[in-house]
C-alpha cells in the first residue's frame, strides 16, 4: 500500500487534518476530523472496555496466573515538578540533536546517516535524513553536486563505507550536513530534554516552571496510595489511564507516528515481586493478542523482547509490540506498545527518591541532622497484605500503548483496493477500509433504494432505531452503488437497503462490506442483527432470516 493514498483518503474523508492548517500547519501536531475522532474513540473505548471495565474480577482469565482486579484513573497533565525529578524524566529524558550552521536546520543525532566517499583526491562523509529506500540515491546526488560532477561521471565517486549513523562519529569536520553544501557546518551533539515546559500562575517565574506530562504513568504511581485506600483493591491489581502526553520530539515524522502531542493508553499492574515474571509474560501475550483480535495481521505484527543492553537500568524485561508500517523500509517494524517490567523503581523513587537498590526502601536515609534525605514525597507507598500482615513494595508491569499509533496501524492494515459489482453487476474498482466493526467510525448506513413510494420513511424508521445504540448514517442521494462505495471507503461494515420488496414483506437487504454478501432480514431485526455482527467480529450471518 502506498502511504500517500492513505494520507490523502484521511484528509479527503475527514479522518486526519494537519493542526492549524489554515496557518500553514504546525509540525508534529494533528487534528482528528469527524470520522477520525470516532475511530480513535472506538480504539480507546475498546481498550478501556477490554482492559478495565469489561474485565471479570471474579475469574481467572485464560493465561492469567491468578484472579486480578482492574480500575481506572484520570489524572492531570501538569503535575508537581518533583514527579519528573523522581521519575527520572527531568535528568534522563533526553535526545541528542545537532544543528547546521549553514541551513539553520536541526536534526536528531541518531537519525542522520551517511557514508564516506572519495573523489578528486578528497574524502568526505555525505549525510542525509532520507528514508532508507532513498538514502543511496540522495547521497549520490549530494556527492555529485559537491564534487561538481555530472551524473554520467558517477563512477568517479568511490564509496568507501556502508551507511553509518552520525552518532557513531566523533568529529564532524569532513561531514557534509543533510541540507548543507559546505563541509563542517554541523555543531557537536547537544542534549535536549523532550519535556515541554510551562509556567504555572499569572506571576510565575522560573521557580514556577512545570512540565506537560511525557507519559500518563506517573499520575498512576502518584495516586497509588489513594487508590489502595479508597477502592478496596487487593494485589494483584491494575490501574489504567488514557490521556494526552506531550514530547517535544526533535524530528516528528511519518504522519502521526511520531507526534509532539499524542494519546497513551497505559496500565500499571501491581503484583508481588515473586510473581512478577509470570505477570509480565501474561501482559505481553495478552496485549499482543488484543491487536490481533482487532484485525492487525500476524505477519505484520511482532513481539520483540529487548536485548539486555536495550533495557532501562531498573527493568528486568521489556518487550515491544511492533507493526510493519508501510512507510518503513521493508522488513522494518515500528513500535506500537511497550510492555515493561519496571520492578519497584517508580513507587520507591516517589517514596524516597533514592535509586540505590541496596538500601532498604522502607527506611528513609537521613542526613547529618537526622532528617530524611530524599527527593521523593517521603510518603510510605508500600503495600500491606491484610491477610498475612506482610508489607512490601509491589512490583509493576507496564503495558504502555499509543492510541494514535494504534489508529495509524489499524488504518494502514484496513486500506485496500479491490473490486465490487455496481448496480448492473459490472465489477468496478473500489477503495475500502476493512476496519474491524468495533473500530469502524460508522457501524451501518441505511439507504432507501429510491426517494419515493414511502421507502425514505421506512429507512428513517430503521435509522432512528439503530441510532439508539450505534453511530449510523442515513443517505438517500445518488445511485445506490455510489452510496455503497462512499461507505466502503470509510470502513462502514454494514449497509442496509430498503427497497420495494420491503413494502410487501418488511424485509431489507444487509450488505457486508468485506464479503459483499447480501442477505434479507426482517426490518425489525436490524438492530439485533447489527449488534450481533459487531459482537461476532463482523462474521457474515449464515442463518436465514426468519
Ligand atoms: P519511540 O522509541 O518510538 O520514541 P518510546 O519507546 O519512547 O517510543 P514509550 O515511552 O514506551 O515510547 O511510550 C509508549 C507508547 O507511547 C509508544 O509505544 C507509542 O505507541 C506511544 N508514543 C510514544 N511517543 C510517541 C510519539 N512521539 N507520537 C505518538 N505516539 C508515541
Amino acid at each position: 500500500m502506498e502511504m500517500e493514498k492513505l494520507v490523502s483518503l484521511c484528509k479527503r474523508r475527514g479522518f486526519l487534518f494537519q493542526s492549524s492548517e489554515i496557518y500553514g500547519g504546525l509540525n508534529g501536531f494533528w487534528d482528528y476530523g469527524p470520522l477520525g475522532v470516532e475511530l480513535k474513540r472506538n480504539i480507546k473505548d475498546a481498550w478501556w472496555r477490554d482492559m478495565i471495565t469489561g474485565h471479570d474480577d471474579l475469574s481467572v482469565l485464560t493465561g492469567a496466573p491468578a484472579k486480578y482486579q482492574m480500575v481506572g484513573l484520570d489524572c492531570t497533565i501538569i503535575m508537581h515538578p518533583q514527579v519528573w525529578k523522581c521519575s527520572g524524566h527531568y535528568d534522563l529524558f533526553h535526545d541528542f540533536m545537532v544543528d547546521c550552521r549553514q541551513s539553520k536546520k536541526r536534526y536528531r543525532h541518531d537519525q542522520v546517516r551517511g557514508r564516506w566517499v572519495e573523489a578528486k583526491g578528497k574524502k568526505i562523509f555525505v549525510s542525509t535524513t532520507a528514508e532508507a529506500a532513498e538514502e543511496e540515491a540522495e547521497t549520490e546526488r549530494k556527492a555529485l553536486k559537491f564534487f561538481k560532477l555530472r551524473s554520467k561521471n558517477a563512477d568517479e565517486l568511490s564509496w568507501t563505507s556502508d551507511f553509518v549513523s552520525l552518532s557513531a562519529m566523533s568529529d564532524f569536520a569532513e561531514v557534509l550536513g543533510p541540507d548543507a553544501n559546505e563541509l563542517g557546518t554541523l555543531t557537536p551533539p547537544r542534549e535536549f530534554n523532550l519535556m515541554f515546559k510551562t509556567i504555572v500562575g499569572a506571576l510565575g517565574s522560573e521557580d514556577d516552571a512545570a512540565f506537560l506530562r511525557p507519559e500518563t504513568a506517573q499520575g498512576i504511581f502518584a495516586n497509588f496510595k489513594n487508590v489502595v485506600d479508597s477502592s478496596r483493591v487487593k494485589i494483584p491489581f491494575g490501574i489504567g489511564q488514557v490521556g494526552k502526553s506531550f514530547r517535544n520530539e526533535i524530528t516528528p515524522r511519518n504522519f502521526t507516528f511520531r507526534s509532539r502531542e499524542f494519546e497513551q493508553m497505559e496500565v500499571e499492574f501491581f503484583c508481588r515481586p515473586e510473581e512478577s515474571q509470570e505477570w509480565y509474560k501474561y501482559w505481553r501475550d495478552r496485549r499482543y493478542q488484543w491487536y490481533l483480535d482487532l484485525g492487525l495481521a500476524d505477519e505484520r505484527l511482532q513481539l520483540r523482547d529487548h536485548d539486555s543492553d536495550e533495557l532501562s537500568h531498573y527493568s528486568t524485561g521489556t518487550a515491544d509490540i511492533e507493526y510493519a508500517f508501510p512507510f518503513l523500509p521493508s522488513g522494518e517494524f515500528g513500535e506500537l506498545e511497550g510492555i515493561a517490567h519496571r520492578g519497584n523503581f517508580d513507587l520507591r523513587s516517589h517514596m524516597e527518591g533514592k535509586l540505590n537498590p541496596n538500601t532498604n526502601p522502607l527506611e528513609l536515609e537521613t542526613n547529618e541532622h537526622g532528617q530524611p534525605k530524599h527527593r521523593g514525597s517521603g510518603k510510605d507507598l508500600s503495600y500491606r497484605d491484610k491477610e498475612t500482615n506482610e508489607r512490601f513494595i509491589p512490583h509493576v508491569i507496564e503495558p504502555s500503548a499509543g492510541a494514535d499509533r494504534a489508529a495509524l496501524a489499524f488504518l494502514c492494515e484496513a486500506y485496500c483496493e479491490d473490486e465490487a459489482p455496481d448496480e448492473k453487476g459490472k465489477m468496478q474498482s473500489r477503495t475500502v477500509l476493512k476496519l474491524h466493526p468495533r473500530l469502524a467510525p460508522i457501524k451501518a448506513a441505511i439507504f432507501p433504494l429510491v426517494k419515493k413510494d414511502g421507502l425514505p420513511e421506512l429507512a428513517q424508521q430503521i435509522y432512528r432505531e439503530l441510532k439508539q445504540d450505534h453511530n449510523v448514517f442515513y443517505d438517500e442521494t445518488g445511485a445506490v452503488g455510489r452510496r455503497y462505495r462512499r461507505q466502503d471507503e470509510i470502513g462502514t461494515p454494514f449497509c442496509i437497503t430498503v427497497d420495494s420488496q420491503t413494502l410487501q414483506d418488511k424485509t431489507v437487504t444487509i450488505r457486508d462490506r468485506d464479503s459483499l454478501e447480501q442477505s434479507r432480514i426482517n426490518m425489525n431485526d436490524c438492530a439485533t442483527e447489527v449488534a450481533r455482527r459487531i459482537a461476532g467480529k463482523g462474521k457474515v450471518c449464515s442463518e436465514n432470516p426468519s
